[in-house]
């Protein structure tokens, strides 16, 4: 990589991938300004609101290999990027666990066959495909149950039952990803600023500038102000630039369920309220998260609030003497695709469509992105990422710009 670069950066959107990309820029040597509507604690982002799984395999069942892949490389640079926080974050990779009540045994053969074809086609086409993705042995699992069927286990009572102890005499059957992992969002907002924070008093190479609603984004410039780079990260704030952009509900419950002890993220297979309980430290737990084709912000349903706080309940019956800390409502920016998105132009890059998927790839979108500004090479894998927003100007401007740029820049060539 590239460092010491000197250049300005405007960041627009001070979320999670805007606080991610600010942290890695100014470690590269660039002068960052950050940009927000909001207070410096981020409460209107979504990463305020996520859960914070890093699940690659398990989101297999519904997104592309590609977000896996994404996952998988960032769960390689997650543990590292923590460490350089300035406060601590509550990050494990003790795999998941999914279950399913008998009646809804079906389920997990559904989900098997799904995720494990989606596995093979993957590994058909890149034998390397989980090679990143390393898995710290569970130390309550037999060792000789791991490692087996491509990163998915199909689990039974007794495993059940060295896994999470609490749920065995209600769960026979499930399946195991090893390897997986979580992270306390809210304390990685808050590191995240701590630790730009303790920077722009150190060198002043980082600006925040809070409660700023930007209007106007341009190539080199924000609401009239220059740079060298823009970087737009508004997520769904961005709506105007990315048309299809559009808003997924998600809705969770916090809770404070001292009495309860699980270990690790468990998935409810169901075909109906699928839903994930994700522990977090000092007895408190994480309940969601809806998935609603709209982009209202407005307080929770009860018809939402009944599903999620049943499916918890049918999961570990001890949930009923949780209290209830918070009914959270946010969207989550997707494109059409579902994949995310770099879009490329001389002096602006706008980054989205992180969709479900903010925690579990963003620190790979991050290094992909400044990779992008330091002209480095970007895996071929990854370069259907990056879209041109020239591009819509014109096949033959396109094949003439394809033509100049590519023997100069591998990263912009990538872009066509
Ligand atoms: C309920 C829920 C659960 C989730 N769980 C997970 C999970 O377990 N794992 C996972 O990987 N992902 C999860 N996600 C998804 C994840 O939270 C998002 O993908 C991610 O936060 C998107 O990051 P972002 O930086 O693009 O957007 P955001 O985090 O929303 O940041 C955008 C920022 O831009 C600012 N902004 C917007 N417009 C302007 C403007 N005009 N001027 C100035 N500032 C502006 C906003 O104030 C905001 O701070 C979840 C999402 C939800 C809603």
């Amino acid at each position: 990589m590239t460092t010491g670069c000197n250049q300005t950066v405007a960041i627009v959107g001070a979320g999670l991938l805007g606080r991610l990309l600010a942290m890695a820029l100014n470690e590269q040597g660039y002068r960052i300004t950050i940009f927000d509507r909001d207070a410096p604690d981020g409460r209107n982002s979504c990463g305020y609101m996520g859960a914070g799984l890093l699940a690659p395999i398990s989101e297999l069942e519904m997104a592309e290999s590609l977000i896996a892949a994404l996952g998988f490389d960032s769960l390689v640079l997650w543990p590292g990027l923590l460490q350089s926080l300035a406060s601590p974050v509550f990050f494990q990779q003790a795999g998941t666990l999914l279950v399913a009540h008998p009646f809804d045994r079906s389920e997990i053969s559904r989900f098997t066959q799904t995720v494990g074809n989606k596995l093979r086609d993957s590994l058909s086409n890149d034998p390397g495909f989980l090679d990143g993705f390393s898995r710290p042995l569970s130390s309550e699992f037999p060792q000789n149950k791991l490692g087996t069927q491509n990163g998915l286990q199909r689990v039974d009572s007794p495993d059940i039952q060295a896994l999470e102890p609490e749920l065995s005499d209600r769960f026979q059957q499930g399946v195991f990803i090893p390897g997986e992992g979580q992270l306390d969002n809210r304390q990685l907002m808050l590191a995240l600023r701590e630790t730009l924070d303790s920077r722009a008093i150190n060198r002043p190479s980082v600006c925040w500038q809070a409660n700023r609603e930007i209007r106007d984004i341009k190539p080199h410039r924000v609401d009239g102000q220059s740079f060298d780079w823009v970087l737009d990260c508004r997520g769904l704030g961005a709506r105007p630039a990315w048309p299809g952009l559009r808003g997924v509900r998600g809705e969770i419950i916090r809770v404070h369920a001292p009495d309860i002890s699980l270990m690790r993220p468990v998935r409810l297979m169901h075909p109906r309220y699928p839903l994930y309980i994700a522990p977090r430290q000092l007895g408190h737990y994480v309940i969601g998260a809806t998935s609603l084709e709209s982009d209202d912000t407005k307080p929770m349903t009860v018809q939402s609030a009944l599903e999620l706080l049943s499916a918890a309940f049918a999961v570990h019956p001890g949930f009923a003497e949780a209290t209830i800390l918070e009914m959270g409502v946010q969207c989550r920016p997707a494109l059409p695709t579902h994949l995310p998105q770099i879009q490329t132009q001389p002096g602006l890059v706008r980054i989205n469509g992180l969709y479900r998927h903010g925690f579990l790839i963003s620190p790979k979108l991050v290094d992909l992105v400044i990779r992008f500004l330091a002209e480095e090479p970007i895996e071929e894998k990854f370069r259907c990422l990056f879209v041109s927003s020239e591009a819509s100007a014109g096949a033959r401007q396109i094949r003439l710009k394809s033509q100049a740029i590519s023997r100069e820049n591998p990263a912009y060539a990538a872009a066509y």
